[in-house]
């Protein structure tokens, strides 16, 4: 059996093509799969040689679209793709039909769920999302979509506690409480049940929650020590590969070097203090962040599906909302070189959101670089090692 659920505003997107100030179709690794490889072989003569020599092999295997100037060769003076142009769709990789949808499938072997939502990192979908700064859901639908991730996992009881976990946290978010302490709440449940899980004890039920107590006084807002995040932002990426693949955040990282680099990390807390009691008295931009934090959730929540990585799907989610507000942050100091994005004022703060998207979500041995760096600090108490 198979249920398709998708997100309440996904019908709202729509690629805007050659109008789009941040292409796809340009620094991104596009990976090619088997079908499309074998579709490949099926061309008939030359042309079938000369497709073969735009796709690449990497040391470890994977496959993908040989740049000419960091753009896919496919990619037309229009703005448009060739083989979708032609419609010779079966020659695109599936991860250029499919993109920016995220195509989730969750199998116990007899049911399958499948979620549909869409990827920020397209400065379209950001778009669309920052028109929806409101309680999102998903809703039933008989479309098809192509799978993109499978997540396996024989224990539809451990399926049917992640949605219940998650539409808890959904409700919780929107309620009239400050966003920084049911953040709390919820990394120290998620801590405590992973505890449990590594222990092959129960986890806890979910209506502990509302019962756990978090230090109301604590020094910071923040979960994740500054000094954590200051590290990620500053360690975690090669600024020479992040000034050719993504402009924008190259901008955004040298900026905040500028204006926030040399202060010590007192001074910086402080700043950001400042900027949290401001978003605090700002409903709109406090519901952004309400609103990117359930959809953070709404994807991770699912990926741990198989790995029982309960903790990653509620600290990741925390990671992405604070690293937001920083950079929403460094893009509204006066140092920030946005003429170029200032030209087209409505896409400002997709391409903000949409850029530090692509920054963050988009690999797993960064998110495993990322672990490595909070560990240390915060989870000295928990072996997470095997779980990601
Ligand atoms: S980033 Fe989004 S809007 Fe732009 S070309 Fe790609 S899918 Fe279309």
């Amino acid at each position: 059996m198979k249920d398709v659920y998708k997100i309440n505003w996904f019908d709202e997107f729509e690629c805007i093509g050659g109008n789009c100030p941040s292409t796809c179709c340009k620094n991104w690794i596009i990976t090619v799969d088997d079908e499309c490889l074998s579709a490949i072989d099926k061309v008939s003569g030359w042309k079938r040689f000369a497709l073969k020599l735009l796709v690449g092999k990497r040391e470890d295997g994977l496959r993908y679209i040989r740049q000419c100037n960091r753009t896919c060769p496919f990619f037309t003076r229009d703005g448009l793709c060739r083989h979708q142009l032609q419609d010779n769709m079966d020659l695109m990789p599936k991860i250029c039909r499919v993109f920016p949808r995220r195509v989730m499938m969750l199998d116990t072997g007899e049911y399958k769920r499948v979620e549909v939502t869409l990827d920020l990192s397209c400065v379209e979908v950001a778009r669309v999302f920052l028109n929806h700064l409101e309680k999102s859901y998903f809703i039933k639908t008989d479309d098809e979509f192509e799978t993109l991730w499978v997540r396996k996992n024989t224990d539809p009881s451990f399926l049917e506690y992640l949605i219940s976990f998650r539409d808890k946290i959904s409700e919780e978010i929107w309620r009239e409480e400050d966003l920084f302490s049911i953040m709390k709440r919820h990394f120290l449940y998620a801590k405590l049940c992973q505890k449990n899980l590594v222990s092959n004890k129960n986890i806890y039920d979910l209506d502990c929650l509302d019962n756990l107590d978090i230090d109301e006084k604590a020094d910071s807002d923040f979960i994740i020590p500054i000094k954590v995040i200051n590290d990620i932002i500053f360690n975690l990426f090669s600024w020479d590969e992040v000034k050719k693949k993504n402009p924008v955040f190259y901008r955004l990282l040298k900026t905040y070097e500028k204006v926030y680099g040399n202060d010590s990390e007192k001074a910086f807390q402080k700043k950001l203090e400042a900027y949290i009691l401001s978003l605090k008295r700002n409903d709109k931009l406090l519901n952004k962040y309400r609103a990117y934090y359930q959809y953070c959730i709404n994807l991770d929540m699912m990926d741990c599906f198989d790995s029982y990585y309960l903790l990653g799907a509620v600290l990741f989610p925390i990671l992405y909302v604070d690293l937001l507000m920083i950079f929403d942050m460094v893009s509204e100091n006066d140092g920030f070189n946005s003429k170029l994005l200032k030209q087209k004022e409505n896409t400002f703060e997709p391409m903000i959101l949409a850029s530090v998207e692509r920054a963050f979500r988009h690999s797993d041995k960064r998110k495993k670089e990322i672990l490595n760096k909070i560990r240390a600090n915060l989870l000295t108490d928990i072996i997470v090692s095997d779980m990601l």
